[in-house]
């Protein structure tokens, strides 16, 4: 399968600190990578420049194909890529975060349509359409009315997953998706993943914990000082799976 995502050499550097140091990856057409790493080895810095929050200041990013940010042209040329062309692009990968960003003013549903109305022009009765459908999808049905303080964490993060994929992703990237939830919800989400991962999706997971990477990832890259320094199938790659 052709990758989905490819990041290559990508680097940034804060004021001295190399956050990212020439850091590589590819994720497959339906594959599940687990990103593992020590606090401070640059996974925020890595989603937020996929993402295009950050810029990196060299290294190429690729998705479904297509460059992202800067793309490489003939002879060695770099092209920077207008913010429209990055605009573009931006709603094919799709960012479930550790802190839940939903808004609390909007109900479950209305949290899910938004982003589909306001981003990419969808009518109001087809974006509410695929807002149900997901939700349902997600075990939501019966909470689609609800506002986000009266939803489980669990809940929530499901939420969050639903409207990321309202947008279509080609990608979805998870940072920490079970760090804030009480130890019983976090097989609630790997369920998700897991049956995420059944109608295709590509999905690459940060986290810190290896035995929910064990539990979810088709590959694990274990990433240290801003860069891969190891990855393969989980069976490969730690010791007792
Ligand atoms: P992780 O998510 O793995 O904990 P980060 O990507 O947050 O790692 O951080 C990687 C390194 O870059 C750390 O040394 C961190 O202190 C530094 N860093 C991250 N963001 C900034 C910033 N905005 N300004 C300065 N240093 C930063
Ligand atoms: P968790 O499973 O994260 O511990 P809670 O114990 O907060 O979740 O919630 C358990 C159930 O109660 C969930 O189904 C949730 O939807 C519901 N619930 C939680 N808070 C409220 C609230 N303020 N109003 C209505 N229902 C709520």
């Amino acid at each position: 399968a052709q990758p989905i995502l490819r990041v290559s050499a990508l680097s940034k550097e804060f004021r001295g600190t190399r956050a990212l140091n020439e850091f590589y990856l590819d994720v497959a057409e339906g594959e599940i990578v687990a990103l593992i790493g020590p606090s401070g080895c640059g996974k925020s810095t890595l989603l937020r420049c996929l993402t295009w929050l950050e810029q990196p200041d060299d290294g190429f990013i690729e998705v479904a194909g297509r460059p992202f940010g800067r793309a490489l042209m003939p002879r060695g040329v770099v092209r920077r890529q207008s913010r429209r062309e990055i605009d573009a692009l931006r709603p094919k990968i799709g960012l479930v975060f550790q802190q839940l960003n939903l808004w609390p003013h909007l109900t479950a549903l209305e949290n899910v349509v938004r982003p589909q109305t306001v981003v990419l022009g969808r009518a109001r009765a087809e974006a509410t359409r695929r807002a149900d459908e997901l939700l349902g999808r997600l075990g939501l049905a019966d909470r689609a009315g609800r506002y986000p303080h009266a939803l489980s964490g669990g809940q929530k993060q499901r939420v969050a997953i639903a409207r990321a994929l309202a947008m279509e992703p080609a990608l979805m990237l998870f940072d920490e998706p079970t760090s804030a939830l009480d130890p019983e919800l976090v097989g609630e989400v790997l369920t998700v993943l897991k049956s995420l991962a059944a109608t295709g999706m590509t999905m690459l997971v940060v986290t810190h914990e290896i035995g929910f990477a064990v539990n979810v990832a088709d590959r694990i890259a274990f990433m240290d000082a801003g860069a891969v320094i190891e990855e393969g199938p989980a069976r490969e790659v730690v010791a007792n799976p």
